[in-house]
């Protein structure tokens, strides 16, 4: 066996159905009492913040105040007006309920004030297991990595994930396995978070296509939630590569939504890398259902099965923008299996903006 180094994160984790109920047991572990409650602006963030509202209050504790104005990609000027209305608020921890928007922000007022963060996710993001910290500024990502941004805790309830919808689910449930697929080719990819990704790609490659055809299955949602879980320890240990860094230009450039965006880019990004990782490819492969030995292929049936969409301009992005994102992507150094040729990098990006197949 290679030698390796393999860093822990240390968060603790709740998981289970009705784990909501242990929120104000785990408040307390933490010596706090005046939680700030953050949700997503919209959709299923106002009622997410009243369900908390009432377990708290079944306890006797009293939220600090309730920010319903987390959106995508945590732009600073939304972080700046929450930490503004946190500070007089006099809150003693950050509880954020809802996908990664809502984590995201929670992580921002986190490191900015130093309270202590407990996540109740939504969503397959895996942004709850990561002590990295993506931002949007002046319509640039800026990501940055400390260890003081991991949350403290993170409980995993299924009920809460009951009322996404499938198409989010999927193309969440597809995010969560682009960060296993990249881990298994990261430049410090070892045996432990090796295990990780390939069991997070398999549960999830069975949940997703099951809630898919039964939206109400809640054992193939707590799997998916597990899968995800997993997926998110392997982004949070590993060195992400081309995929992800193409996901961050054309999230933070063109203003492209998260979780669809990688679900289009993964199978062309994973297809470029493709003859630099053929360990990896098989390895992938023997965990995606109808794959046939062939990695893209078994992503391709997966794809398929969920029914998402499989193009950029679906989007709104513009076929302009292909070469913006190129010279972008071409613009920033990290380590990928194969090196970055912009003929090949065009070609990839031109294929997700026109949702050809991968091959
Ligand atoms: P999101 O948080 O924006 O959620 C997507 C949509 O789902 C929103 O409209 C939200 O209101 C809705 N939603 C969430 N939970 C719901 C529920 N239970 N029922 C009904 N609707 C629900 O999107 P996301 O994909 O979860 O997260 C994307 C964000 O997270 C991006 O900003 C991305 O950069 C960040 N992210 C960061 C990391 C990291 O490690 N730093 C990792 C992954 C994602």
């Amino acid at each position: 066996m290679n030698s390796f180094e393999y860093n822990i994160n240390p968060s603790r984790v709740v998981f289970g159905s009705k784990s909501i109920n242990k929120l104000p047991d785990e408040i307390k572990r933490l010596e706090s009492s005046s939680p700030i409650i953050l949700t997503s602006k919209g959709n299923s963030g106002e009622s997410h913040g009243e369900l908390l509202a009432k377990v708290l209050e079944d306890a006797s504790i009293t939220p600090a105040g309730i920010l319903n104005m987390a959106v995508m990609h945590t732009p600073t000027s939304v972080t700046e007006q929450a930490l503004h209305s946190l500070k007089s608020q006099d809150a003693d921890c950050i509880i954020s309920i809802g996908g990664g928007s809502v984590v995201g922000l929670g992580k921002a007022l986190s490191i900015r004030t130093g309270l202590k963060h407990i996540c109740l996710p939504t969503t397959y993001s895996g942004s709850e297991m990561t002590p990295i910290l993506g931002e949007t500024d002046n319509g640039k990502k800026v990501t940055r990595s400390d260890p003081n941004i991991l949350p403290d805790t993170v409980i995993y309830d299924v009920d809460l994930t009951l009322s996404l919808p499938v198409t989010i689910c999927s193309t969440s449930g597809v995010n969560a396995i682009a960060h296993a697929v990249e881990s298994l080719y990261a430049k410090n990819a070892n045996p432990i978070t090796n295990m990780l990704a390939l069991e997070g790609v398999k549960t999830l490659a069975e949940a997703l296509p099951a809630i898919v055809q039964d939206p109400t299955d809640r054992s193939a949602r707590e799997k998916a939630q597990y899968g995800a879980w997993l997926c998110g320890v392997c982004l949070g240990s590993s060195a992400m590569a081309l995929h992800h860094k193409l996901c961050h230009t054309l999230g933070g450039s063109f203003g492209l939504p998260h979780a669809e965006t990688h679900t289009i880019v993964l199978p062309h990004a994973l297809s470029y890398n493709a003859p630099a990782i053929p360990e990896q490819m098989e390895k992938l492969a023997s965990v995606l259902p109808g794959s046939e030995g062939d990695a893209i292929e078994g992503l391709n049936v997966l794809l398929e099965k969920l029914g998402v969409s499989r193009a950029l301009k679906d989007y709104g992005m513009e076929e302009e923008d292909v070469d913006k994102a190129t010279e972008i992507a071409m613009g920033v150094q990290y380590a990928n299996p194969r090196a970055m040729e912009k003929d090949g990098i065009r070609e990839l990006i031109r294929r997700a903006w026109a949702g050809e197949a991968a091959r």
